[in-house]
């Protein structure tokens, strides 16, 4: 896994890409802090270590959670909770479900561990992406090491600058020109 802060950066680059209208976030805030939580949501599939269920099992870590059947259960939950999320059912929906399903494919571009079963349960297959250019995380007891330097920097590197990059460009692309006040 990319670490878990890591997960984050994609609900925050999108709601910052999204930016405002008529005076209020695109992304209400509710909705983006539960996107926050979905993002890393897949990642509590480590309890299955200490449960004893092997690294390759459906049910282990990067298994059953890191799915897209697992996303599309999420994006439902958000359907239904939209009201007490600030947000109407299409958009708490495509949200969580998008945020959800960028913790798999960021972790299918890491360096190492097993691929995501992301076609779970039609097929235990762990998929990587055909690029893996970040280096995989430490589980939390070797994280502050410098293989978790190493792990932080390319994080910063591969996900956190182009993420955050590439939202500013596309707040700047988008921007509507400032209507001219005739006073
Ligand atoms: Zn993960």
């Amino acid at each position: 896994m990319p670490s878990i802060l890591t997960h984050a950066v994609v609900p925050l680059a999108m709601s910052l890409a999204a930016g405002r209208r008529d005076g209020k976030p695109v992304i209400p805030r509710r909705l983006l802090l539960a996107g926050i939580a979905a993002a890393m949501l897949p990642d509590a599939d480590v309890l299955a270590f200490a449960l004893k269920i092997p690294y390759a099992d459906a049910f282990g870590h990067r298994g059953a959670s890191h799915s897209l059947l697992f996303a599309l259960i999420l994006a439902a939950l958000g359907a239904v909770c939209a009201r007490p999320l600030r947000s109407t059912p299409l958009q708490a929906g495509l949200w969580l479900g998008l945020c959800t399903l960028s913790h798999p494919l960021l972790d299918a571009m890491t360096s190492g561990g097993l691929g995501v079963a992301l076609y779970w349960p039609w097929s235990n297959e762990r998929l990587f992406a055909p690029w893996r250019p970040i280096l995989v995380s430490p589980f939390a007891n070797g994280f502050f090491s410098a293989r978790g330097l190493a792990t932080l920097l390319s994080e910063l590197r591969w996900v956190w600058l182009p993420m955050l990059t590439g939202a500013m460009l596309w707040r700047l692309m988008t921007r509507s020109p400032r209507t001219h006040d005739p006073r």
